[in-house]
């Protein structure tokens, strides 16, 4: 049987009804990775620093993929936002990019594994803030 690093058999049994907990599982695959999204959301007031965000991601990261500036809520997102699409090789640079000129923006960042329910809700990364999402409007695909 598989045990939680560091804790005692007898304490790990109790504390999981000596069930294996879901955390041993095989951990996901990397591989299923096709893109990463980063959503940059905005309101009345941040909607300048948004746009500068925007600018300055296109000069330092050509490779990136902008959306549309949806104005109002779409999808599972709980408000105004624009999206980033890029591959994970630019991931390594375009999110600590993201990270460091933020400038008090709230984005998700994501990866894409086409499973869009996982992929909002189990996989993402926030930066600012965690946002509620609208899970209904998120389909759920077997691995
Ligand atoms: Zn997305």
């Amino acid at each position: 049987m598989i045990m939680c690093a560091g804790i005692p058999p007898a304490a790990h049994a109790q504390a999981t009804g000596g069930n294996i907990h879901p955390m041993f599982d095989d951990p996901e695959n990397v591989g299923t990775i096709t893109a990463w999204h980063a959503h940059v959301y905005f309101d009345q007031e941040s909607r300048a620093t948004a746009a500068w965000l925007r600018e300055r991601v296109a000069e330092h990261h050509p490779a990136a993929r902008f959306g549309h500036w949806h104005e109002v809520k779409v999808g599972p997102h709980p408000g105004p936002m624009y999206q980033i699409a890029f591959t994970s090789g630019d991931a390594a640079l375009l999110i600590p990019f993201l990270a460091l000129n933020r400038r008090g923006l709230t984005i998700l960042v994501h990866p894409d594994t086409g499973r869009p329910r996982a992929d909002h809700l189990e996989h993402a990364l926030w930066m600012g803030a965690v946002l509620p999402l609208d899970a209904a409007a998120l389909v759920e695909r077997p691995k």
